[in-house]
Order: structure tokens, then sequence, then C-alpha cells
């Protein structure tokens, strides 16, 4: 007897889980088995799991693909790789670089600078960036559950002055779907609230997570969206990452980039040339080049302010001003990013 195609069970669609949390459940959490996938031997591993003890190893399998294999240089792998450098001190680097602890409004709610409130949308992010300046920070109190998140609206909504919220985190986007529309729709409702950006490095480390529902959610939105995405690489921008990306763009998003400037990673004009063009070819406009945030544990990134300005410099002599992203630090207390050049 022939299988009747109906009488299979049927899965309920509402029910399945998602591609890019089954591809979130599958990342690499332990720096042992994405050093062997990438034929590195051991000699890292001990430096390695002595940082991750201290802040966590994530890395999806996508990302961890787009990674040299037997290179332990890779500039991908040294932005994940947890290192026995993370554990030096160094005078000048403090667990809250930026000053978030005394720019809160409301627990999760940031504001530092006129117009704009950062929300705290999830603590949580798909990949553990090893120089991330909030790599201390302490969402369990200062985070975001239901009744924070509750809170924190309210006081938007109580916040005449703020017309752009800036959903922030750890990455917003590992809200899901239905508790990422949610939000939105709180958002749009409160009428002062005439822009929405969204900083996220998800469609450039789980490019899958740029859903249908996701970016109809955007589309349909009242208030226009800017998503600020973070690579800092051009060999990031994968054929899914730009699919991701051109997914976006096709629901009228407008797409910037922030990347950090970090030393062995992309510290030469040929790497920022060649992000500047794959960003462009991939409809997204270099915003902001990080100089790095002074967090515990990153000092080995730090590229000096001298080099800083010459790299961008001969960026600028190089290429359209569009595709320059300004160079820019954060200093606490200041009204705005420092623009160095
Ligand atoms: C960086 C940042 C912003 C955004 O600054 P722009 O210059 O508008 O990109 C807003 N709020 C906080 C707390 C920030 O750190
Ligand atoms: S994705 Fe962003 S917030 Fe998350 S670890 Fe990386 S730099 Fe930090």
């Amino acid at each position: 007897m022939r299988l009747k195609l109906k009488s299979l069970p049927r899965r309920d669609s509402g029910c399945q889980i998602p591609q890019w949390k089954r591809e979130l459940a599958s990342a690499f959490r332990r720096p042992g088995d994405l050093l062997e996938a990438l034929e590195l031997g051991h000699a890292m591993l001990p430096g390695a799991r002595a940082a991750a003890a201290k802040f966590r190893f994530l890395v999806p399998v996508g990302y961890a693909s787009l990674m040299e294999k037997k290179n332990p240089k890779d500039p991908l792998l040294r932005q994940v790789l947890p290192s026995a450098e993370e554990l030096a001190q160094h005078p000048g680097y403090v667990p809250d670089p930026v000053g978030d602890l005394n720019a809160s409004m409301s627990p999760g709610l940031l504001q530092k600078y006129d117009g704009r409130a950062l929300l705290l949308a999830s603590g949580a992010c798909a990949v553990q960036c090893r120089y991330c300046f909030r790599r201390h920070f302490p969402y369990a109190e200062g985070g975001a559950s239901s009744e924070r998140k509750f809170a924190a609206l309210e006081k938007l909504a109580a916040s005449h002055d703020i017309n752009e919220v800036i959903l922030s985190g750890g990455d917003p986007l590992m809200l899901d779907d239905h508790a990422f529309a949610a939000l939105v729709g709180e958002l749009q409702s409160i009428p002062h609230l005439a822009r929405l950006r969204i900083h996220t490095r998800m469609p450039i480390v789980l490019p899958s997570r740029i859903t249908s529902a996701l970016c109809e959610t955007l589309r349909t939105s009242r208030l226009p969206p800017v998503v600020v995405v973070h690579a800092n690489h051009p060999r990031e921008l994968s054929d899914e990452v730009q699919a991701a990306l051109s997914a976006l763009r096709r629901a009228g998003i407008t797409l910037l980039n922030q990347s950090v400037l970090l030393r062995g990673v992309n510290d030469s004009v040929r790497v920022l040339e060649e992000l500047s063009e794959a960003l462009f070819a991939s409809g997204v406009l270099p915003y902001y080049l990080h100089l790095l945030d002074r967090v515990t544990g990153a000092a080995h990134f730090e590229v000096d302010l001298p080099r800083a300005t010459s790299l961008v410099a001969t960026l600028r002599s190089r290429l359209p001003g569009y595709l320059v992203p300004r160079l820019a630090r954060e200093d606490p207390g200041c009204p705005s990013k420092t623009i160095l050049l």
C-alpha cells in the first residue's frame, strides 16, 4: 500500500523550532571543539579555557566555517577565541569603560545623548566577542526581565524629549520573532518616538536570524527602522550574510555598519578598504569605526590613536567619502561620541 501524504502526522508550523535557534543550540560552546574543527592542536587550549571561565565562549558553526583551518592568527578566530592575554591586568583598563552604569534612566534603559535612549532588550548574544565593552555588564541587575522592560517602556512613554529608541544588549535580535514584534508594537504606540534603531551583530554571525517574519515586523512598523550591524572584517560577509542583508534592504530598512578597530583583526588599510567595499556591495554604509573601549581583558586588541588616525587618513585618500567610517571614541560624560577623524 502506498503511503498517503495526508496520513502523515501534520506538523504545527507554529511549534517548529526555527532554523536560527537550532543553529544557536549547536554552536561551539567549548574552545577545544573549535580548535579541533580548525585542526589547530592544543597549544592554545589551556589559556582559552582559563579565559572562557571568566567570560563565556560561544561561536556559531556558520561563523566558524568562515575561518581558515590551521591558522591560529585567523582574524575571525581572533575575535572570538578566549586567550590567556585576557587575564592580564593593564592600567587604565576597567570593567565599565564607557560609564554605562552611570547612564541609567531606569534598569535596562540608558541615556547618554540628547533625543536617544538605549534599551537593553536582551542580555544574550549569538557570539561572545572577546573585546566586548559590555563583557562585564551585570545584565542580571541592569538587564532585561519582563518587569524591567515594562518599567523601561513606561519611562520612555513619559520621556517626551526622546524621539529615537536604540535596541541594544547583548543582542536585541536574540528575542524571538514573537517577542520582538511585541516589543516593536509597544514602542510604536509611544507617540513621540520617530525612529527605531537596532544595534545587532546577528545578521553577521547568525544570518538565519533574519526571518521573513522579522523583516515583515520592521517593514510594517510606524517607526522607520535603522539597523546598525557589526562587521569587522570583509570575510565575515559570506553569501548567507549578504542574502540576509539584502532581505533587510528589500524591507526598506536603512543599513549601517559599525566596526571596532582591533589589532590583528582589521588594523590594516587593505582590510578596512575591502570591508567598506564589501559592505557597500551588500547595501550597507560604514558608520563608525570605534577605537577600542578600554575594558578589562581586551588590552591585547588596542590600536593606538596615532596609528588609528593614520589608517583612516590613508583610507580616506583611497575611497569615496561615503565609504569611510567615522573614527570615533566614547568618552564617558561627553554629549556625543568623540569623532577623531
Ligand atoms: C553610541 C550610543 C548612542 C548612539 O550614538 P550615535 O552617535 O547617535 O550613533 C546612543 N546612546 C548610547 C548610550 C550610546 O552608547
Ligand atoms: S555581539 Fe556585540 S554585545 Fe555581543 S559580545 Fe559581541 S560585541 Fe558584545
